[in-house]
């Protein structure tokens, strides 16, 4: 009888057990997510110098502004944070970003994925040396002429050389793995490459796949068909710097080639709606209109069943 209790007794506390492992591992795993930090071209939004009506609002209501175009991943169940592109807006990306993950040490990062060369999208990492937050080896994701352009250009190369950062060497098509269940793939785009190639990212979660493809001269200059891009992801961050070539009177615009918003329309049309509400630009310009809530141009994308991609917003992966 009492050997009989004492198996009931063992049997009731192996089922609490279980249970209480089955809801600790369901609390624990909460999926990996891709945050907007930022959606503007590399001057970010007011621009410097700008006092024409496009800045105007931006410049008198701090609301109004956006940083340059910035990703990061997260990991709530490993702790982790990586953030894809390191723009002049660095200080207040990894403020908004330490907000939405308190659970991070401060100003941690398990890396930073590079782009390309231009001043928005690697200028940030002057933030880790010494006169600010002194790193010890991030891990800093770069492509072959990105890697070379960083270990020989100052202030750059010092940052390699007190060991604040580490630079991990990317090949395109090659998959990267951040942990056993998000990766990530650079692909070559065409691009002004001065100073080093281009790059897009894919990113695979265990859910969902994500497109980071803030800068390329124009879709035509690229053998892949953004279209099956779109098609075979989940969600696509797209290179929306100009709404159209009117945009810049006085400059000219064949010397900073992008897809104009209503070239990608354009090239985008064939998309049915469950694809095109994949689609999120980035990327703007301070003179897109895209940038303006009540625009005509940005209702007009909506309507089409596209979307401008918002500063602070996740999605899981
Ligand atoms: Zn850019
Ligand atoms: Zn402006
Ligand atoms: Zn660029």
């Amino acid at each position: 009888m009492r050997f009989r209790f004492q198996l009931r007794m063992l049997h009731s506390l192996a089922l609490l057990a279980g249970l209480s492992c089955f809801y600790a591992a369901k609390a624990l795993s909460a999926d990996p997510e891709v945050i907007v930090l930022g959606i503007a071209q590399d001057a970010g939004f007011p621009q410097a110098g700008c006092r024409r009506d496009c800045c105007a609002l931006a410049w008198s209501d701090a609301e109004k502004r956006r940083f340059s175009s910035c990703l990061a991943i997260i990991d709530p169940d490993t702790k982790q944070r990586w953030l894809l592109d390191c723009t002049p807006d660095f200080r207040d990306q990894l403020r908004l970003l330490d907000e939405l993950t308190p659970w991070t040490p401060a100003a941690h990062l398990d890396g930073i994925f590079l782009t390309h060369a231009h001043v928005g999208h690697y200028l940030g990492l002057a933030q880790l040396g010494r006169e600010v937050i002194g790193a010890r080896g991030v891990s800093v994701y770069a492509m072959p002429r990105m890697k070379f352009f960083l270990e020989s250009n100052g202030p750059w190369d010092q940052l390699v050389e007190l060991k604040q950062i580490e630079i991990v060497r990317l090949q395109a098509g090659t998959l990267q793995a951040l942990n056993d269940r998000i990766s990530i793939t650079p692909f070559l785009v065409p691009h002004r490459d001065e100073y080093s190639e281009t790059v897009g990212f894919e990113i695979v979660g265990p859910n969902r796949k994500v497109i980071y493809l803030p800068d390329i001269d124009k879709w035509k200059r690229w053998e892949v068909d953004i279209n099956q891009v779109v098609q075979q992801a989940d969600r696509a961050f797209l290179d929306g710097t100009f709404y159209d070539g009117a945009e810049l009177p006085g400059r000219d615009m064949t010397e900073i080639p992008h897809p104009f918003i209503v070239e990608s329309l354009q090239r985008l049309s064939p998309l049915a709606d469950f694809d095109r509400n994949k689609v999120f630009f980035l990327h703007l310009n301070h003179t897109n209109p895209l940038l303006h809530e009540g625009s005509a141009q940005r209702q007009g994308i909506l309507e089409k069943g596209f979307h401008v991609a918002e500063q602070g917003s996740s999605y899981k992966l």
